[in-house]
């Protein structure tokens, strides 16, 4: 596990990495990360994750107790991600964006079904499941992904945005990046054509890949 200050410093880098892309804009988005068994770091709520300072963030429990004096309040969306991390121990951070391609998938409700790249395949079987609509912050939105969280490591959210999670923020990230590629490329092939999915002998041979990771 790295040291806290290494993961806060990461937590502002990917914050002003997911506004600079256009991944967020205003106040969307945020990310948290497990620091201890049970313990969280989360952005702030309310603030443009593109410009955050260490300072911001804020540490809770996995009942998202405030567990350390501070002006900020955690996230409004935590117990989505608090959500995840008592379904999944494997799980080390959450990144949620309103990123345009994948949110226009989400606002269509459809999911990501159509094996285009390989890499969709490789990371994630080729398929992302679009959550049922939740409003924000409540705990509608825990409820609209639990049925999702243990298959599948990004869910979209119905007329929201998305969410993706993995061992540390980098691949969780990572997820979120590939997610956002694999909606934009669908979309744009869409314009010119029809995509060509992968057969099911290439998928297969792109999923054998993965026994040798
Ligand atoms: P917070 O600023 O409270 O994290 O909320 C942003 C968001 O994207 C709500 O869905
Ligand atoms: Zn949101």
């Amino acid at each position: 596990m790295q040291d806290i200050q290494t993961i806060k410093s990461q937590i502002c880098r990917i914050g002003r990495i997911m506004y600079e892309r256009g991944y967020i804009s205003g106040p969307d988005g945020n990310i948290s990360v497990r620091v201890d068994k049970d313990k969280i770091i989360t952005t702030p709520s309310g603030v443009s994750k593109g410009f955050l300072h260490e300072d911001m963030l804020v540490l809770i429990d996995m009942e998202g107790k405030i567990l350390e004096k501070t002006n900020y309040k955690p996230s409004s969306e935590i117990k989505m991600h608090l959500k995840v991390y008592q379904e999944r121990e494997d799980i080390g951070a959450c990144v949620h964006a309103h990123s345009p391609y994948a949110t226009t998938f989400a606002v269509l409700r459809k999911p990501l079904d159509k094996p285009i790249l390989a890499e969709s395949v490789f990371i994630f079987g080729g398929y992302i499941p679009v959550a049922p609509f939740a409003t924000p912050s409540t705990v509608e939105v825990p409820e609209s992904i639990a049925p999702f969280i243990k298959d599948y490591d990004a869910v979209l959210l119905s007329n929201h945005g998305v969410l993706t999670y993995d061992k540390d923020l980098e691949m969780a990230f990572y997820k979120l990046e590939i997610v956002e590629f694999w909606a934009k490329i669908l979309f744009m092939s869409n314009q010119i054509g029809t995509p060509q999915v992968l057969s099911p002998e290439e998928i297969q041979k792109v999923l054998d890949l993965r026994k040798d990771k």
